[in-house]
């Protein structure tokens, strides 16, 4: 498959890979130490494969419905789900806070404090349940691992089904906030044919 790259040179200290539906972008150091077409070739696999499984999600949850929450709501909604997981798993977290995250849902420092991302707004209940109780249990288990997962399981059955659907709204959810924020900020990029979908949801970081 090939994949047209847009490449931007910018002051990062490492290149990376952003995948956004249909463009991946390539930023590279503006230091000149980078080559762009070795940096393509070498990775072309990984991007090719990352490629075809951001199509398949997108294709397949093209139509989830989007939520309509404001801040205010959205905050309202993850108390009343954290202070009831925070019962049953016996652990409270220090504090919530939201924030723009541009490659996760959601965090959880080892300070207990738990960083939600406030594109939640845009979720079905279901989901902001799932993504709050995966940072809550990280209160108690740090890591990913099988005792981890095996708690989740216990608390959403068909896991995998929930974070592929997770995936899905990725990119529906910032084509939704990319979409806003373009009516409030002058248009710098000319403007595109096609609609342009998601933020950052694969990066990979090259050495
Ligand atoms: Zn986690």
């Amino acid at each position: 498959m090939q994949n047209e790259i847009l490449i931007i040179y910018r002051d990062v200290k490492y290149p990376r890979i952003e995948i956004k539906t249909g463009k991946p972008v390539l930023i590279i150091p503006s230091n000149g130490k980078y080559d762009s077409a070795e940096l393509i070739s070498r990775h072309k696999n990984w991007l090719d494969k990352k490629m075809a499984f951001a199509k398949s999600i997108q294709k397949k949850y093209k139509k989830l419905k989007i939520y309509s929450r404001s801040e205010e709501e959205l905050s309202a909604l993850t108390s009343k789900i954290v202070e009831k997981f925070s019962k049953k798993l016996k652990k409270k977290p220090q504090k919530i806070i939201f924030r723009n995250m541009k490659t996760k849902w959601g965090s959880c420092g080892t300070n207990g404090r738990v960083t939600l991302n406030r594109m939640l707004k845009f979720l079905p209940p279901s989901l902001v349940r799932y993504v709050a109780f995966h940072e809550l249990l990280h209160l108690t288990i740090r890591n990913h691992n099988k005792k981890f997962w095996l708690a989740m399981s216990q608390e959403f059955k068909n896991y995998p089904k929930y974070e592929e659907k997770l995936f899905g709204y990725w990119f529906l959810v910032n084509k939704a906030n990319e979409a806003l924020e373009n009516n409030h900020a002058p248009n710098l990029i000319k403007p595109q044919p096609k609609p342009r979908y998601a933020q950052v949801i694969i990066a990979e970081e090259l050495g």
